[in-house]
């Protein structure tokens, strides 16, 4: 999945994301990517989220929702990203042991941006319209 979060310079803010699905998924099978809410969620006054994972999972959480919901309690996107994605992990954890994986991204309209996930690596990119796209990696904090 490649997903993305954007910010114009009125404030107007995009999240799309654009996938393949799960390697081998059965024929018919619709993730979250292309599900409002928890594949991708914009609110031009507050912000946006995209994720990537297992959509199975993601979805329980309406996950890209739920960071959004968090920024506009006032949370910045990185406290938004960590809030999210470890308590749907740990409620995934709680129910049947294991949780699939769980990536995301966010920006409010600010420009601030975060990421969380619950795997070893993630990389991502940030571009602004005068510096050249910066990649980073992010790694599971436990
Ligand atoms: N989230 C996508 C899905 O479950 C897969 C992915 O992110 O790679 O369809």
């Amino acid at each position: 999945t490649v997903g993305m979060v954007c910010l114009d310079d009125n404030h107007h803010m995009v999240a799309a994301t654009s996938t393949s699905g799960l390697f081998m998924k059965r024929a018919g099978r619709v993730g979250d990517s292309p599900i409002s809410g928890s594949g991708f969620y914009v609110d031009s006054e507050v912000g946006g989220a995209s994720a990537t994972g297992l959509g199975e999972d993601l979805m329980k959480g309406c996950i890209s929702y739920e960071i959004v919901r968090l920024m506009k309690e006032g949370l910045h996107p990185q406290q938004a990203c960590e809030q999210a994605v470890s308590r749907l992990d740990e409620q995934l954890k709680r129910r049947r042991q294991k949780a699939g994986d769980l990536s995301l991204i966010a920006m409010n309209n600010k420009g601030e941006w975060g990421v969380a996930t619950n795997i070893e690596g993630f990389s991502f990119a940030v571009a602004t319209e005068t510096e050249a796209p910066e990649v980073y990696l992010v790694k599971f904090d436990e």
